[in-house]
């Protein structure tokens, strides 16, 4: 099972990732805490990334299309994956697509997280103050939510064209979503 979790910012990814990897005995692939976790490490790869994400920009697409490709081919990712916050982009869509191919591996479905602008803000502002991250601050998550209009928005038709894209209301609790999640994933 090979599932990419689309959505702004905000729109709860990463927590119904984890949920739906639980009940699906299949591994989280997060670009967002694979940057984190180099940030931290002061890694050239962590050194490289930091500027771009307090700022609320993107990585470069080289960067984070190399590190997905190198993390897919992984022990753990054999009996499928959940990829949360990637593609970003349509050039990481087309290169993903390519790796998948060279890998002889499917991609099932791709769950797009529809929330309003709105609240996406106040959750954001909300786990800044919970969790302290360094880009949940009003000047970045307002970069964020633009740079995903401009640059992840059009993943939306590319994978509704390649009848991959299954909308699911992103308001609610996370009981009541985790279930749309399985209503259209089939697990
Ligand atoms: P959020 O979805 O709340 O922005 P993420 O943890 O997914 O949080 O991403 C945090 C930051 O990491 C992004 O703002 C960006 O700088 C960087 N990042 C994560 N994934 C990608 C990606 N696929 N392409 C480029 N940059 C990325």
């Amino acid at each position: 099972m090979l599932i990419i979790f689309l959505g702004p910012p905000g729109a709860g990814k990463g927590t119904q990732a984890k949920i739906f990897l639980e009940r699906a005995g299949i591994v989280q692939i997060s670009t967002g805490d694979i940057l984190r976790a180099a940030v931290a490490k002061g890694s050239p790869l962590g050194t490289q990334a930091k500027g771009f994400m307090d700022k609320g920009e993107l990585v470069p697409d080289s960067v984070v299309i190399g590190i997905i490709e190198e993390r897919i081919q992984e022990e753990d990712c054999k009996k499928g994956f959940v990829l949360d916050g990637f593609p970003r982009t349509l050039e990481q869509a087309r290169a993903l697509d390519e790796i998948l191919l060279k890998l002889h591996l499917h991609l099932d479905h791709v769950v797009n997280f529809e929330v309003p602008d709105e609240e996406l803000v106040e959750r954001l502002l909300g786990r800044a103050q919970q969790e302290g991250r360094s880009d949940d601050n009003p000047e970045s998550i307002k970069n964020r939510l633009q740079i995903f209009k401009d640059k992840t928005q059009p993943l939306i038709q590319y994978y509704a064209e390649k009848k991959k894209l299954r909308p699911i209301d992103g308001l609610g609790s996370m009981a009541e979503i985790a279930d749309r999640v399985k209503a259209v994933v089939g697990i």
